[in-house]
């Protein structure tokens, strides 16, 4: 069984990673979403277990000293992290996990991973990110602030990712073919198919 592929996704507050996501796995079971854990609290409409595993700051401290955590950080006061179990279950099925985590967690996963596939998506520019998150209308003045200043502290790190999507005003669809497009090109990728001159003639 090939293994899957470990996806990392980043990309700033309001570059529209949950459409751009939701379209991508709709209907598709050889993928597995790894839903993080977090102190924030949730938004209007989130749900415990789907969005997020919705935590307090001890249970989170208590997991980063089991280590069970795949990776973890601090964004904007609150702690953010991909608990390793469901991680490890996901790649030993053979399915694809997708890690939606921002930039220092990225670079965690890939340091640990060096194969892992690295995207960032991107609004279109910093004027558009900025008015797409007051639309979204979900967060206080000051946590805007403070995620447009993360943005202007990741977006730099850009050059460390394999790949840019860029996410157009009503480009979700094509964000999310442009992500499975990756995807497939990564898996016909030679190194991972070390025996395949073997196989051709055994069979
Ligand atoms: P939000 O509060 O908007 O849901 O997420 C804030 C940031 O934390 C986003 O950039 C999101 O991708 C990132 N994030 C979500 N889960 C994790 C995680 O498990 N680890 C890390 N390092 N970042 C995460």
């Amino acid at each position: 069984m090939k293994k899957g592929l470990l996806l990392i996704i980043s990309g700033p507050a309001g570059s529209g990673k949950g459409t751009v996501l939701a379209r991508m796995l709709a209907g598709r079971d050889d993928f597995a979403y790894s839903v993080s854990m977090t102190t924030r609290d949730p938004r209007p409409g989130e749900v415990d277990g789907v969005n997020y595993h919705f935590v307090s700051h001890e249970e989170f401290d208590r997991l980063v000293a089991e280590d069970g955590l795949l990776e973890y950080t601090r964004y904007v006061g609150n702690g953010y992290g991909t608990p390793r179990a469901q991680a490890e279950e996901v790649l030993a099925s053979g399915r694809h996990l997708i890690l939606e985590i921002e930039v220092d967690g990225a670079m965690q996963v890939k340091e640990k991973f060096p194969e892992a596939v690295a995207i960032m998506l991107l609004p279109p520019s910093f004027a558009v990110q900025e008015a797409r998150l007051r639309g979204r209308g979900t967060e206080t003045e000051s946590k805007i602030l403070e995620r447009l200043d993360q943005t202007r502290r990741e977006v730099p790190l850009v050059d460390r990712y394999d790949y840019i999507v860029r996410n157009e005003d009503g480009g979700a669809e094509q964000a999310a073919a442009d992500i499975l497009a990756i995807v497939r090109a990564e898996q016909l990728k030679s190194a991972r198919d070390p025996r395949a001159a073997q196989r051709y003639f055994a069979d």
